[in-house]
């Protein structure tokens, strides 16, 4: 095999590949990868990067854990895809059974769905279906938090921020939901009084329209990465049996360990009526996401006018990715993530404390294996991610913040040497 000729290989990626919220042509060149193996990126010209984004918050155990890969082989050779529909197979059933056992107790049912935005779309279906079973059809519309990110498809769009996300670009296009502030950033203590009460009048104010309150529980990520304590999931929660309304929590980022406790809800002692997990399910090693809930919700959707959950995509429970995500989920059950995320909370508390005194720099804060450096300005992001990668970490800021979320192997020196980059990130940017 001949060398690729990534001249013209970036030339056509410029001419005909879309990247994330980019325009076409693209503008600044994305650098091209090769391989990964662990938590390095190998680059086309022979560099290795620190993976310090975990690729958008997947890998947990680093690229290519031969647990995964030899689970993913195996499937491969025996059943690569299969329709669900009135067929079924053994990952999916297993899986499901292993995220009921890890979930927070009372959920019991599993949708599975192709990726983040999905299983919210999902969600908000069972919300709008739990309504019209109980006999409220006119409840169609959900509570969210400013600050918000839940994804990109249009009913994710409608409940993600709206002045952050996108709903002046696509207004009158997406169903109008109901917004309070997100409580204040925090880590710990009580529930502040007036922001309950703040809720709780939106909560009056909408009685007859609302369905369910949607939040990421105790951390806002693409929005903000703003905690807040896990005393609101608990007020957030009474508030919903309150009202009868239904808790959605989203823990497409929170979840599987990367705040602390397994789940943010259950650390908090909470069980939403629907969960939706993503992001780190499969290891980062594909599309995977999944839908729980409770029977109560279930059996409400049962009897709705349709009797049945209307959705159900083609590529439902892939088995390749079902098994990626039993090997996953099979690596934290052994519980070593239980070690690690506390280490690398105190290697990112001592690591970035040193850039809270530099020009610029608004805040520093670290949750879990996540660390943030926010500046008081728009990150120049071409000229941080350059300094990082100079260094030999890969970052991907993004408006004021500079942030972190490595995979849980990450060792101590390439742990110090993420906060080195992300220093001299704020820094250059
Ligand atoms: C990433 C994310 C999503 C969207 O997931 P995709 O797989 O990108 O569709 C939804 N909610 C939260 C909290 C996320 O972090």
């Amino acid at each position: 095999m001949s060398a690729p000729d990534w001249d013209a290989l970036l030339a056509a990626d410029r001419r005909h590949v879309w990247h994330p919220y980019g325009p076409m042509p693209g503008l600044a060149a994305p650098l091209p990868v090769v391989a990964a193996q662990g938590v390095r990126l190998t680059l086309a010209d022979g560099r290795e990067l620190i993976d310090a984004m975990s690729s958008w918050w997947s890998v947990i155990h680093g690229h290519r854990h031969p647990e995964i890969v030899a689970a993913v082989e195996a499937q491969l050779h025996t059943l690569p895809h299969v329709m669900f529909g009135g067929l079924t197979h053994e990952p999916a059933i297993t899986l499901a059974q292993r995220l009921v056992a890890m979930a927070p107790d009372g959920l019991e049912h599993v949708f599975f769905a192709d990726s983040g935005s999905v299983s919210v779309e999902v969600a908000l279906k069972m919300a709008i279906q739990v309504a019209a079973g109980r006999g409220e059809p006119g409840r169609t519309r959900v509570l969210a938090l400013r600050g918000a990110y839940h994804g990109d498809t249009f009913g994710a769009m409608s409940v993600t921020d709206p002045v952050s996300g996108m709903h002046a670009m696509f207004a009158g296009a997406l169903p109008a939901q109901v917004f309070v502030d997100a409580p204040p950033m925090s880590t710990e203590g009580p529930a502040d009084p007036a922001w309950v009460a703040l809720v709780e009048r939106e909560l009056s104010a909408h009685a007859d329209e609302l369905a369910a309150v949607i939040i990421e529980p105790t951390l806002q990520g693409a929005g903000g990465m703003r905690p807040y304590a896990p005393a609101y999931v608990v007020a957030l929660r009474e508030l919903c049996d309150r009202h009868g309304l239904l808790l959605i929590a989203d823990e497409i980022a929170t979840g599987f360990g990367r705040t602390g406790p397994l789940f943010a809800t259950g650390g908090a002692g909470v069980t939403p009526d629907i969960l939706c997990v993503g992001k780190a399910l499969t290891g980062g090693t594909m599309t995977l996401a999944a839908t729980l809930c409770t029977p109560a919700v279930a059996e409400s959707i049962a009897a709705s006018p349709s009797g049945a959950l209307m959705h159900g995509p083609t590529f439902m429970a892939n088995p390749l990715a079902c098994a990626a995500a039993l090997a996953s989920t099979a690596l934290l059950e052994r519980g070593d993530w239980r070690d690690d995320v506390p280490r690398i909370e105190r290697g990112l508390t001592d690591g970035l404390d040193g850039a809270r005194v530099l020009p610029g720099v608004a805040d520093v804060r670290v949750v879990g294996a996540i660390g943030v450096i926010q500046l008081d300005h728009a990150v120049d992001v071409p000229a941080a991610s350059a300094a990082a990668a100079a260094h030999g970490v890969w970052l991907r800021p993004f408006r004021d913040l500079i942030y972190t979320m490595p995979p849980y192997v990450t060792g101590d020196d390439d742990l110090a040497r993420i906060t080195a980059a992300m220093t001299l990130a704020a820094a250059a940017a």
